[in-house]
């Protein structure tokens, strides 16, 4: 079998499937490059396939970086605000007073500790 029989119409109907991947055996790649190497049309073609799939990709990707939706922002809102619904939180605090003489003087020390709790519940499975 000939390796440089792929035709050009058959390169370019499947020319995607070759960029991204998408092509049944390895067999295929093989004629696919051997026939780039020889056909300087389908080469071309080949570059600016790659070429608009990068720009759609690139385009998507910017799309997607802008502001989140507004529905978004409202979900994350509503499940923040559940969490806190359904949250305990306890402060706990502690006093230590610790008295001490030292060369005659005596001093006393007071720590006070404050400890913020917040627990939540997760559903489970
Ligand atoms: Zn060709």
């Amino acid at each position: 079998m000939n390796n440089h029989d792929l035709a050009c119409d058959q390169v370019q109907q499947t020319v995607v499937l070759f960029i991204d991947h998408e092509l049944p055996s390895d067999d295929q790649y093989q004629l696919f490059e051997f026939h780039f190497q020889e056909c300087e049309p389908c080469l071309e073609l080949l570059n600016t396939e790659r070429a608009a799939i990068s720009f759609m990709q690139n385009l998507l990707r910017n799309t997607c970086n802008e502001v989140a939706p507004e529905a978004l922002n409202a979900r994350i809102q509503a499940t923040i605000n559940s969490l806190a619904a359904t949250s305990t939180v306890e402060f706990f605090s502690q006093t230590t007073i610790t008295e001490f003489t030292f060369d005659g003087t005596t001093s006393i020390e007071i720590t006070q500790e404050f400890t913020q709790e917040i627990r939540h519940e997760f559903p489970q499975e």
